[in-house]
């Protein structure tokens, strides 16, 4: 059986081609062919010998998940249909802004959490995806890009969110390990600041990714500044406890300010009192606020509240000092904004 090789720490390889009896720089040459230069055929690895290559063939499997779709809108945001090994589908999404990509990727097949405003949340959970599967995401969308520069034009700067399906907390181990390359300078070289981990609250994984990556970002999907009626739509505050997540953030230090997500949804949560009880709430942490007009799905009946109440919402927090942006999500239009990626498992 071939072993899949994203699925590898760089140390994992460095062992296997050890014992494969080539020198440990061959891991390096590897991880370079395949994370910089992003080419996985193996016959193409040209400063690694003939026999060399032959071995590494007979050990590893380097081709990586396959996208099956494609699906583009005018502003250039795709959203990217992708198919594991098993057969599972996952969905990840490319933004492509002026100065910069994001990356949208995903963390799980489905999601546990069952968020009641949330597609992903209604289809359910499936698995956790492996820590090859979340680095062929930014891998294939990364090259798909690469390949749609008009000529002559460099790659630009590329932002990573871990806002697709999933919750990435509950999938740490392989978060870790896929972070790992991905900020690496011998793996794919993107910079922790530029990586955003987004989380619906899960304490005991958010102090683990502060302390082994400190300078990755972290956003919480805050939704409710009111604890009761955050536990109605994301039942994982009932046990992760809004008030005991808040107080971690008052009480510890870090390289760089919270975001606090929020969506908006019309006659829920987007009035002026709760943006006051927002105000009251955050303040003394250091932070910026997302406020995410809330992108409908066909069978959840929850709706986008109008332009002139996100301003309102906007406005209120912004008099009360606080950095507010309004994320109306692109690509609405081909299903692929926040709480809009499912398929079927
Ligand atoms: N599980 C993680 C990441 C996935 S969701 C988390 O909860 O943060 C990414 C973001 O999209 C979250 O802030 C979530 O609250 C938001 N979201 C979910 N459904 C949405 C919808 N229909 N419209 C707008 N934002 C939505």
């Amino acid at each position: 059986m071939l072993k899949w090789i994203y699925d590898l720490s760089y140390d994992e390889l460095k062992e296997d081609v050890c014992k494969l009896k080539m020198p440990g720089y061959v891991a390096d040459q590897i991880f370079q062919w395949l994370y910089e230069k992003s080419i996985d055929d193996i016959a193409a690895w040209s400063n690694i010998s003939k026999q060399n290559r032959s071995l590494l063939s007979r050990k590893f499997n380097t081709r990586p998940d396959k996208i099956i779709a494609i699906e583009e809108n005018k502003e250039g945001t795709g959203k990217f249909l992708i198919q594991l090994i098993d057969g599972s589908r996952i969905e990840a999404v490319l933004i492509r802004e002026k100065k910069h990509l994001t990356l949208c990727i995903s963390t799980q097949v489905g999601c546990a959490l069952k968020c009641k405003f949330c597609a992903t949340g209604i289809m359910g959970f499936k698995r956790n995806l492996t820590c090859g599967e979340i680095l062929c995401q930014v891998l294939l969308v990364k090259r798909e890009a690469a390949a749609s520069l008009p000529q002559q034009k460099r790659m630009p700067k590329v932002n990573i969110v871990f806002m697709g399906m999933g919750e990435p907390l509950l999938n740490y181990e392989n978060l870790k390990k896929a972070l790992a390359i991905i900020t690496s300078g011998k793996g794919i070289g993107i910079l922790p600041r530029n990586i955003t981990v987004s989380t619906a609250g899960i304490l005991a994984g958010i102090k683990r990714l502060e302390e082994d990556f400190t300078a990755i970002k972290v956003g919480f999907s805050l939704n409710s500044p009111d604890a009761t009626l955050r536990e109605e739509l994301m039942p994982v505050s009932k046990r992760e406890k809004l008030s005991e997540i808040l107080t971690y953030f008052k009480n510890t230090s870090r390289k760089h300010r919270l975001t606090f997500e929020y969506v908006l949804i019309k006659g829920v949560n987007d009035s002026l009192k709760d943006a006051g009880k927002v105000s009251a709430l955050l303040r003394g942490i250091p932070c910026k606020i997302n406020l995410i007009p809330y992108n409908e799905n066909g069978n959840i009946d929850y709706e986008t509240p109008s332009a002139a109440d996100v301003e309102a919402f906007c406005e209120y927090l912004c008099a009360r000092n606080y950095t507010v942006m309004i994320r109306w999500s692109k690509g609405r239009d081909i299903k692929s904004a926040c709480g809009q990626l499912a398929v079927e498992i």
